[in-house]
């Protein structure tokens, strides 16, 4: 029997109890584990060793950090399968990572080994088929430029940073979900590996069922190590009308007004979110609308139109390379890494003006009582009719019904603030519920606390396929620290 990895505070740093490699040897360090069974390019790490912060994957939130006590970073997926069977054997909790953006509450007790993913990092497009494939160390940045450099796009986040299968395996929205519908509508085969670090396929005719659970639920099946999509012709050349304006706190009510004109009608190539954040300097809330088409400002001027009646105090049009735009995710410290931040997430089909003027009054008057608060409250919207097009049945994503993506980006600097915020945010969260079209709560697990629980982001009605399938792939849990099914 091999030592369990939770006991590692017991032991001596440097000789690290990862189990007992040899008869009548007590412990063995992870390196001593691990380094016999994979390839010399396999980088290896105690949370003592100098190197660890090299071999350690890059963590976008400090709230919750896992308390790693190793980390490993495969060169191959031979590799990968090795660690998962070892690690599993010596009964060593891990988290295989690559863009380090998907916290969730609990993480914080987390103890066990990070496998960094950050090594596979290809992109391989096929422009004659339509298909990009991708490794599990591939950021949303590689497939955006890859594609946008030969004339093709794809639907993904509208950051840069986050990891490209990461973002997939939970559904994967962004600005192109109104032309495109979401990530995982396009995704077309995976290759993973499995608890029992078995390397398998997944297609809508391979592992069927292993496909319909990866794609909304992919953390808690197994490793995905490649993943292949359907890709499109770039639209108007790969350019975007992307216009920028800023409301004051006086105009909430009226911008309001302008997003609920939306619900029901936002064309395709129209998407946009407004931030709700606080301005130290004037001692009070406004509100940023970002709003992104995909065709000339000509075609763009109606809605910009729309939004400048509304009022801004801003107003700054754009036209730009879709690369450029995606970077600007980067330039704006969206990606910056290290503050602490959590999200509180929902969903709603509809715009209900007084819900969002209580929610901004409410965020107004929190950031007034806690100054070092610096969080963002933001309503996403895209399109949803693409989204639609796919039978609800043919992924465990139930919600394609959103049309507005609520979330907060929760950040502060002094920790002890943590309660309030959680407080704060879930009250937002209740209160939005009661108002948002939908019975029940309808999260997007990738934007998930972490508390909401497996019926509010796969369905009730997804629940007994969903855990029976866990059941076959993951019996022990191996996988999907986070998101408990149960
Ligand atoms: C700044 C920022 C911008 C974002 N923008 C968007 C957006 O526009 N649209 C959107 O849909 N989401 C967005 N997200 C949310 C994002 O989809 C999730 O945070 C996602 O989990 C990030 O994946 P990651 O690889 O970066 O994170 P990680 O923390 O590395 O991984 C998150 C989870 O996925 C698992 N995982 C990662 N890779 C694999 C793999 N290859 N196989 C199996 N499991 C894996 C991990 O084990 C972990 O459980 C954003 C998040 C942030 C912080």
């Amino acid at each position: 029997m091999l030592t369990r990895l939770l006991a590692l505070a017991a032991v001596a740093p440097g000789l690290v109890a990862y189990g007992k490699k040899a008869p009548g040897r007590a412990a063995c360090t992870i390196e001593e584990l691990f380094e016999s069974s994979v390839s010399p390019a396999t980088e290896i790490a105690s949370s003592t060793d100098a190197n660890f912060s090299s071999v350690v994957g890059p963590r976008w939130s400090a709230w919750e950090a896992p308390a790693w006590s190793g980390a490993i970073k495969p060169a191959t997926e031979a590799d990968l399968q090795k660690i998962v069977q070892i690690s599993v054997e010596n009964n060593i909790p891990f988290i295989a990572t690559n863009g380090g953006h998907g916290p969730k509450q609990g993480q914080g007790s987390f103890t066990g080994i990070n496998i960094n993913l950050g090594s596979f990092n290809t992109v391989s497009i096929d422009t004659a088929n339509n298909l990009v494939t991708v490794g599990a160390g591939v950021k949303l940045w590689d497939v955006q430029t890859g594609l946008y450099n030969v004339g093709k796009e794809i639907q993904t986040g509208n950051s840069i940073c986050p990891g490209a299968i990461g973002v997939t395996i939970g559904a994967g929205i962004g600005m192109m979900t109104g032309m495109y519908g979401l990530m995982i509508d396009t995704l077309k085969s995976v290759r993973m590996i499995t608890a029992k670090g078995q390397l398998v396929k997944a297609s809508a005719t391979e592992n069927s069922d292993l496909f319909w659970a990866i794609r909304g639920a992919g953390v808690n099946f197994g490793i995905v190590t490649e993943a292949t999509y359907g890709i499109h012709d770039q639209t108007n050349e790969g350019n975007v009308t992307a216009v920028t304006f800023v409301y004051a706190a006086a105009s909430n009510r009226t911008l309001f007004e302008t997003m609920k004109t939306f619900d029901g009608n936002q064309p395709a190539k129209l998407s946009f979110q407004t931030v709700i954040q606080f301005n130290r300097a004037s001692n009070a809330s406004q509100i940023v609308v970002q709003l992104w088409y995909f065709g000339p400002v000509s075609e763009a001027q109606p809605y910009i139109d729309t939004f400048a009646a509304a009022g801004p105090v801003v107003q700054s049009v754009t036209y730009l390379p879709q690369t450029d735009l995606y970077y600007q995710s980067e330039t704006a410290g969206v990606c910056d890494r290290g503050h602490i931040i959590s999200a509180h997430s929902l969903g709603f089909n509809q715009t209900v003006v007084s819900s969002y003027e209580a929610h901004f009054a409410d965020m107004t008057a929190f950031y007034i009582t806690n100054p070092s608060f610096a969080g963002i409250s933001v309503f996403q919207y895209y399109s949803n009719k693409q989204t639609l097009k796919t039978p609800a049945s043919e992924t465990v994503f139930p919600w394609r019904d959103i049309q507005v993506w609520w979330l907060t980006q929760n950040q502060y600097s002094d920790a002890s603030l943590g309660p309030q915020v959680d407080k704060f945010m879930i009250g937002q969260r209740t209160n939005l519920q009661t108002t948002s079209g939908f019975d029940t709560p309808h999260v997007y697990f990738n934007y998930a606390f972490g508390d909401e629980g497996a019926a509010a982001w796969y369905s009730a009605a997804n629940l007994p396929r969903l855990r029976k399938l866990k059941s076959i792939w993951d019996p022990n849990f191996v996988f999907g620290n986070g998101a408990p099914l149960y």
